[in-house]
């Protein structure tokens, strides 16, 4: 693969660069709850203004319906990102109108500009190659220059992501660079022991990745809603935790794979339950039990104790790990023990330690850990998945000349 870094664009300076960055935040109205993504994009931002480049920033918030939705307004975003770029971010109130159009007139060497939420054009994200170009024409004709920075949808062929690198010169920024270099050493030759652990809410998100890492890793540990289809499929009773019958088989399949190739999957032994789903106003009354006699009328919502120490034990001495998915509801204190478990076992890791995933990075935030604590915290939870489900990323691909 042959893929420019920004360094191969040659001198930036007057020259208007068009980037990609994803910077699609959690709001609650217009306050950003986690500040992540910006972070995680600034730097580019500023590394493209420092070198007098007039920066203009595409990106997208949450699922409009193709058309403006001040819902999804990136204007919160913008205030943001001019704090940590430490410079005035100019906002354009649309993406390619008036607005967008005497901004990115109005730039002077090293300003930064940034386009209204990408996705209030419906070319964004249409499966017509014709509308995507369409719009893609009218993005590319700002810049001089296209950086693809936005991990979180370099697994997606949408205008501002594959189209516009294919009008304009490209290179990948650092955010995306770093993000393709951890995925390599988890899927080319991972430094042993590689282990594996997996949660979140359904093992039908994660089945092509646990297929394809299954032929790679030496341990994988499964905890989350998705171990109940497991134990069923061991012949377990679950009571009424989650469970997807239709992927008994698959399960059961994983289990005789893995043990023929030598690999060790470690389910949990006791589960945390409660009578009901957590919820507002109901306080949890979380209870430890075999995960070989979960009660009829409970539902499994955290690993117990004695998995939470087996599952640190396993990943003591691993030289790579890669974490997807929370070990259960950590959202709520009284089922979040098995996740900040191997999180704090991750933090211990001499080696290659990544956490991947939306809900698994927040969870690592939210319950209390640093960013630096861990090798990488991916900010891309679907791309990376695809990634390590052996899929091409079109965003990519795209930039390989
Ligand atoms: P990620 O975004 O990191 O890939 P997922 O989206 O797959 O993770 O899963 C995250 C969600 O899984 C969390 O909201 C968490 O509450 C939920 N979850 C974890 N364990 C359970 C469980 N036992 N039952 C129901 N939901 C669970
Ligand atoms: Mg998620």
């Amino acid at each position: 693969m042959s893929i420019n870094r920004v360094a191969d664009l040659g001198d930036l300076r007057g020259k208007r660069v068009l980037v990609r960055s994803d910077l699609n935040v959690p709001l609650d109205g217009s306050t950003i709850t986690d500040d992540g993504r910006i972070r995680a994009s600034a730097p580019t931002i500023k590394q493209l203004s420092d070198a007098g480049a007039r920066v203009i920033v595409m990106a997208h918030l949450g699922r409009p319906k193709g058309a403006p939705d001040p819902a999804y307004s990136l204007a919160p975003v913008a205030a943001r990102l001019s704090e940590l770029v430490g410079s005035a971010v100019a906002f354009a109130t649309d993406t390619v109108g008036d607005s967008a159009q005497a901004t990115v007139a109005g730039l002077s060497d090293g300003d930064v500009a940034l386009l209204e939420n990408v996705r209030f054009n419906p070319g964004e994200t249409s499966k017509d190659d014709a509308e995507r170009g369409a719009f893609a024409d009218q993005l590319a004709a700002f810049g001089d220059a296209f950086v693809s920075d936005g991990f979180g949808v370099v697994h997606r062929k949408q205008a501002s992501v594959y189209d516009v690198a294919q009008r304009l010169p490209h290179a990948m920024g650092g955010l995306v660079a770093a993000e393709i270099d951890v995925l390599r050493r988890l899927t080319v030759d991972p430094e042993r022991p590689y282990v594996v652990v997996l949660g979140g809410s359904k093992v039908s998100d994660k089945l092509a990745v646990i297929d394809n890492l299954l032929g790679k890793a030496d341990k994988l540990l499964v905890g989350g809603g998705m171990v109940f289809t497991f134990l069923a499929a061991q012949g377990h009773g679950v009571g009424k935790s989650l469970l997807e019958n239709d992927q008994l088989g698959t399960c059961r399949e994983y289990l005789k794979r893995a043990a023929d190739s030598g690999v060790e999957i470690v389910l949990p032994t006791d589960i945390v339950v409660d009578t009901a789903f957590p919820s507002g106003d109901r306080t949890p009354q979380p209870t430890v039990v075999s995960a070989s006699a979960i009660p009829d009328d409970c539902l499994g919502l955290d690993i117990g104790p004695d998995s939470s120490a087996a599952f640190a034990a396993a990943l003591t001495g691993a030289r790579t790990v890669f974490w997807n998915g929370p070990m259960g509801v950590f959202e709520v204190d009284a089922f979040a023990a098995g996740t900040r478990a191997v999180a704090e076992a991750l933090t211990k890791v001499d080696g290659l330690s990544v956490v991947g995933g939306g809900d698994s990075a927040a969870a690592v935030r939210q319950l209390g850990f640093a960013d630096d604590q861990f090798g990488h915290i991916s900010t891309g939870g679907g791309a990376s998945l695809e990634y390590l489900e052996g899929k091409e990323l079109p965003g990519i691909d795209v930039l390989d000349d």
